[in-house]
C-alpha cells in the first residue's frame, strides 16, 4: 500500500496535543477534520487524545501520510490516568495560554490539560482559565501553587496513597459544597484554586486541616457520616479533634461567627452588591443565559459564598 504524504504539513509545536495538530493539518490542507481522519486511518470519530485510544489506528497509513514515526505520534497523546483516584488530566480545554494561542491558531499543548500546570512551558506565561476569577488572594494563589507542585510529584511518583488522600479531601470539599465535580480541572479558576490549595493542606496535616475547617459545625459531621458510612471511625476521630480544639480555643470561638456573617460585617453594602453581581455574571457564563432560573440562582449563590469565604 502506497500512501502519499499530505501536501501541507505544518510541523507540530513542542508538546502539541495530537488532536490540535490534526486540526491544524486539516485546515492547512483545506479539508474537514472528519475527512482527514478518514484518509489517515484514524476512523470517523473523535481524534485520539489518550494513549489508550491508539489501539485501532492504522499506522501503515498514518505514519507515511504525516511523515512521523509511531513513537512520535504516541508521544503527542495524553497519559491514561483513569486508574488514578483523583482526576487530574482533563479531556477538555479548561485553560490555555493566550500568547501561544495568539501565535498559532487552534493550538493546544498537552500540559495545558494537566491539573498541576499553572504556567505555559512553551513561553513561560501564566495559563488562563476559561472562567478567570478577579481578586484571588495572594495566600490562596501561593497555596494553590504549592498544591499543584505536590500533585505533580504524586502523579510522577505514582504515589497512589497520596492521591487517595487528595481524592478524600476533594470529596469532603464536595460534601461541604465548596467545589463541584472534577474540581482540579475546573474551568472556574476560583474553584480550581480552592481544590489545589486543599491538596496542599491535606498533604501537610490532613486531619487537623479538616478539624479546623469543621470546628463547631456538628451538622457537617452528620453529613459526612451519611456520605461516607464506611469512614465513620475516621470521621469520629476528626470530630473529637475538632471538639478538643474548641475547648482549647474558647475565647477565639466566642468571638468568631460564621464566614458569611463575618464577610457581611467586614464588607460594605456597595462591595457586597458588586460581588453578588460578579457571581451572577459568572453563573450565567458557566451555565448559559438560557439555563434554568433556579439553577442560575443556586450557582451564583455558591460562587458568592465562596468568594466571601476566600477573601476573608
Ligand atoms: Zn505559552
Amino acid at each position: 500500500m502506497t500512501v502519499n504524504p499530505l501536501p501541507r504539513r505544518p510541523p507540530p509545536v513542542s508538546d502539541e496535543l495530537l488532536s490540535s495538530w490534526i486540526g491544524r493539518l486539516a485546515r492547512a490542507n483545506h479539508c474537514s477534520v472528519e475527512e482527514l481522519c478518514g484518509y489517515l486511518g484514524l476512523g470517523q470519530g473523535r481524534v485520539p487524545e489518550h494513549a489508550g485510544d491508539l489501539g485501532h489506528v492504522n499506522w501503515a497509513r498514518l505514519c507515511p501520510a504525516v511523515q512521523q514515526t509511531r513513537d512520535e505520534i504516541a508521544a503527542m497523546t495524553l497519559p491514561d490516568t483513569t486508574h488514578h483516584p483523583a482526576q487530574c488530566v482533563s479531556s477538555d480545554d479548561f485553560q490555555s495560554c493566550a500568547n501561544c494561542s495568539k501565535q498559532t491558531s487552534g493550538l493546544v499543548l498537552r500540559h495545558w490539560r494537566f491539573a498541576w500546570s499553572l504556567t505555559c512551558e512553551n513561553c513561560g506565561r501564566p495559563l488562563v482559565a476559561r472562567h478567570p476569577a478577579d481578586g484571588l488572594s495572594n495566600r490562596l494563589r501561593v497555596r494553590a501553587a504549592r498544591g499543584a507542585a505536590l500533585l505533580k510529584t504524586a502523579v510522577a511518583a505514582a504515589d497512589l496513597r497520596h492521591m487517595q488522600r487528595i481524592s478524600h479531601t476533594l470529596c469532603l470539599l464536595q460534601v461541604l459544597e465548596l467545589v463541584y465535580s472534577v474540581p482540579l480541572t475546573s474551568r472556574c479558576q476560583l474553584e480550581r484554586s480552592i481544590a489545589l490549595a486543599a491538596v496542599d493542606v491535606c498533604s501537610a496535616r490532613p486531619l487537623l486541616g479538616v478539624a479546623i475547617l469543621l470546628r463547631g459545625n456538628e451538622q457537617a459531621f452528620w453529613d459526612l457520616r451519611r456520605a461516607f458510612p464506611q469512614r465513620r471511625r475516621l470521621i469520629e476521630k476528626v470530630r473529637k479533634l475538632s471538639m478538643n480544639l474548641d475547648m482549647r480555643l474558647p475565647r477565639r470561638r466566642r468571638q468568631e461567627s460564621s464566614p458569611v456573617d463575618r464577610s457581611a460585617r467586614a464588607t460594605s453594602p456597595k462591595k457586597t452588591s458588586a460581588q453578588a453581581l460578579d457571581a451572577a455574571r459568572q453563573a450565567i457564563s458557566e451555565l448559559g443565559a438560557d439555563a434554568d432560573r433556579q439553577a442560575l440562582l443556586a450557582r451564583a449563590d455558591a460562587i458568592w459564598k465562596r468568594q466571601s469565604c476566600v477573601s476573608h
